[in-house]
Formats: structure tokens, sequence, C-alpha cells
């Protein structure tokens, strides 16, 4: 037992700065190394939502920059407050409350479900830039987080993809219990409740769902146009809805259209989303956009020059998470060409013509030839049932590449992909989505497979 030499941590996440640099933030300073005993170092995390996310996303990187930097075969293990005082935590209750982000074990607390649905400590208030195409979102969603139930209920929230919707729908979780720790938040995608409605009639267990759902201060779902077409689901939501809404507990959704315009939505949701405030999200503007990459790259702890930032903001104008990817991807080539960051080297990393040139698809069977080729499998393999990670993740990647880059549904695509169904393709998409914002590799591996896919294009074109 002993206490770790005081520059360990700086030595860390130096290691993790040259080797993960897309998934450190300047708050891992913060962490705290407590001690190594019995093999395991012990990190310290004040605040639940970080240590959270550090015990579900980082520990293998974590693990890795200790081994190389003390020379030991330690484990990692990240502890909050709590953690310090009862050593031996309540085993928790999955079935009643799936997850309690502020490590408490009592019925109270940020509760989220599936795991993709983890609550990112990137997505505050504090790191959302409000601009003109945004500003009426913000305010709502702030007062929301304010005075729950009391502003506007229900809260809904729509527009494009990469706009920054589930971003506010975090950030109001994380402002909400921290003005009132007693809170009970239960963030869930809308496709997480739907699988566990469909799970808890399979099982006899709705008295159970219920109880999950209906017993809360604040239900956030993200995504909520994914209740189209599905009859009970909406049946269920829609008691639901009105169970809290009735108690004067605050309803928050996000959707990619408005609720007029989901569709094959009944009218008596429509009407009931329509009851309370319905913000929309439009495209930020250029300033706006300038401000949220200086956001983004100070978030990484990256010194990036201002031409650089409004060169990236000139260069990518509609989905923001896509300037994330242009600051990754210039990140990684600094990094690989160990030059700083420079408008030379951005325009190396991101100068390639996209969009435009872009406009035609490729075809189902182009990606999977890509994904074979690229990893190296049997098509055989990729299309079985074997879900050994070597071919389970090239999967999942030609599932979310077939997704943003065809036309085709989450059904067509699993059928396309070994007759798997809708809701594994859509696990797919969330799974690639959030491993690509912490996971630099597979982030450029995704990256390269992308711009294969679309020189193909091109190729088959002149042949
Ligand atoms: P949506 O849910 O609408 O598809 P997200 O909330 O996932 O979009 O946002 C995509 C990315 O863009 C996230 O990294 C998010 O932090 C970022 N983002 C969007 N809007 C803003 C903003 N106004 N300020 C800072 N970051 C933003
Ligand atoms: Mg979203």
């Amino acid at each position: 037992m002993g206490r770790p030499d005081p520059h360990t941590r700086d030595a860390i996440n130096a290691h993790l700065r040259s080797n993960h640099p897309s998934m450190c933030r300047h708050w891992f300073d913060d962490i705290e190394p407590l001690e190594i005993s019995g093999g395991t170092l012990r990190l310290l995390v004040k605040e639940p939502v970080q240590l959270k996310y550090l015990q579900r996303c980082c520990v293998e990187q974590f693990t890795e920059a200790a081994q190389s930097v003390t020379g030991r075969l330690l484990a990692v293990r990240f502890v909050g407050d709590a953690d310090l005082v009862e050593s031996h935590p309540a085993p928790r209750d999955d079935s009643i409350n799936p997850e309690f982000v502020n490590g408490d074990s009592t019925d109270r607390g940020l509760l989220s479900s599936d795991d993709d649905m983890l609550i990112s400590p990137d997505y505050s208030f504090d790191n959302f830039i409000v601009g003109p195409g945004n500003r009426l979102a913000h305010a709502a969603s702030y007062a929301v987080a304010q005075k729950p139930g009391r502003a506007y209920n229900p809260l809904f929230i729509h527009g494009g993809v990469g706009l920054g919707k589930t971003h506010l729908l975090q950030a109001i979780c994380q402002l909400a219990i921290r003005h009132r720790p007693s809170m009970r938040i239960y963030y869930v995608s809308c496709n997480g409740f739907m699988t566990q409605f469909l799970d808890a009639v399979q099982a006899g267990l709705m008295a159970q769902f219920r109880h999950r759902f209906r017993n809360v201060d604040i239900l956030v779902i993200d995504d909520i146009h994914d209740l189209s077409k599905r009859d009970r689901t909406q049946e269920e939501f829609f008691h639901t809805f009105n169970s809290l809404y009735q108690t004067g507990r605050q309803i928050i959704l996000s959707s990619d259209a408005l609720p007029n315009e989901i569709p094959d939505l009944e009218e008596r949701l429509t009407s009931r989303f329509n009851c309370g405030l319905v913000a929309r999200i439009e495209k930020p503007c250029y300033e706006t956009r300038v401000a949220i990459v200086k956001n983004k790259s100070n978030l990484r702890n990256l010194d990036l020059p201002d031409d650089v930032a409004s060169y990236i903001a000139a260069k990518i104008d509609s989905n923001i998470r896509e300037l994330e990817g242009a600051i990754t991807k210039i990140q990684g080539l600094a990094l690989i060409s160990n030059t700083p960051i420079n408008l030379d080297l951005a325009k190396q990393a991101i100068g390639e013509p996209t969009g435009s040139s872009q406009s035609a698809n490729p075809t189902i069977q182009e990606i999977i030839d890509a994904i074979t080729g690229y990893y190296d499998v049997k098509l055989t393999d990729l299309l079985s049932k074997r879900r050994h990670k070597s071919i389970a993740l090239p999967r999942q990647i030609g599932m979310w590449l077939a997704r943003k880059h065809t036309r085709f549904s989450l059904e067509e695509i699993g059928s396309y992909f070994g007759g798997r169904d809708h809701t594994t393709v859509m696990h797919a998409i969330r799974m690639i989505d959030s491993k690509r914002e912490r996971d630099n590799t597979l982030d450029m591996d995704v990256t390269r497979l992308e711009d294969q896919i679309s020189t193909r294009v091109v190729g088959t074109f002149n042949e």
C-alpha cells in the first residue's frame, strides 16, 4: 500500500494525451491519485458525472497508461467521494433503478438506462455555445432545469442531426441534479424506452416498468421521433406522459421533426407534445461555429490558433458533429507528423473537398467489400451470427456506414447484414457513434473507410 508519486497523475495524463488525444479532457487534471494497494491504483473523481463517465469509457486507456508510466502491472479503479466512506456499496436492483450516476443507492438521483445513454460531462450548459439558431431552445432548457415542472411542460426540442439536442437534454439533467441532488431524473433514448417496454411485457414485469417511468421528477426522452409506428409503445408512452404531466412532473423530449411531422404518431400524442413549449434548433451561423470549435478544442486542452478555428468553421457549415470530426482529424495529423497545429496542417487534414462530391451514394455491397477488405474478415463471417469482437465490430461499422451513406432503412440494412432486426442496427449505430467519440483509432478507421467508399463511387462512375 502506498501513496503514488505526485507526478504519476501528470505522467498518466501526458501518456493519454499522446496516445488517446481525442479522449482527453482538461478536467482529467482534477483526478486525484489516492493509493496503490493490492496492485490497484485508485483514482479519486469528485464529480459524479465524470466518475461514471470514466468508469464506463476510460478504464482501459487509463490502465494502459498507468502500466506504462509505472512499469507495473497495475489495475486502475476510479472511485468517488461516496466510495471513500462506505467500502461496500449496496448491490443495485437493476430492475427498479437501472443506474445511479451520482453513486447514490437510494431511490434518487440521475438515472439513465442503456449503455449508450451515458451522460457526458462535456454536455453541460457551460460548454453550450448560444447563438441565434439555438437561443430559444437554450433559454427554455435552462429555465426548465431550474424550475422543473413549472417553466414549460413538456419541453419539446427539435432540429436536424448533430445540432445539439442531446447536448441540451444532458445539460438539463446535469444542472437540475446539481441544484437539487434529491431530484429523480430519468434519462433514456426512445429506443431504450421501447426496448424496456417490450422486455417488461415479455417478462410480465409491467408494474416495475411503470414504477420506473412514472416515479420520477423529470423524464427525459431523446429522439422521440423513433416512437413512430409502434402502436403499443405509443399507447404506453401516452399513459406515462399523462401520469407524469398530471402530477406536475417535468417531461423533456427531443426529436428530429416537429410533433405534427413525426410519421405515424397518434393525434393524441401530437397534441400533447404541442401543449408546452416547442423549440427549434437551427443550423449554427459562422460565428457560433467558430465559438464551438474553440470550445471543443479547449475541452481537449488543444491549442488551436484562431485562423485554424475560422478555417474549420468556414469549411464545415452543417452538422456540428462534423466540426468535432475535423478537430479530431487535425489533432491526429499533428500527432502523427509531430508538428504543431497551424493552417497548413489543417488544410492538409481536412482540405479535401467534402459534401458535394459525395452526392452519389455507395451501395451496401460496396460498403461490405470495403469492410471485408479493410478488416480482413470473410464475408460469410461478417454476415453470420458470430459475435466475436473481431467480427462484431467490423459488422457494426458496416451498419453505421450503410446508415450514414445510403438511404436504406434500418430494417433493410439489418437484412443485408445477415438478417438482423432494426434494433440491432440501431444499437450498432449508437455504439459506433459513442465509441468514435472516445476511441481515436476507431475514429480514424471509420474516417478512412468513409474515404474509401466515397472514392469507390467515383471509381465506378469512370468504369
Ligand atoms: P443531436 O442530438 O441534435 O443530433 P448532439 O447534441 O449530439 O446533436 O450534438 C452533436 C455535437 O455537437 C456534440 O458534440 C455537441 O456537444 C455539439 N454541439 C451542438 N450544439 C452545440 C453548441 N451550441 N455548443 C457546443 N457544442 C454543440
Ligand atoms: Mg442526439
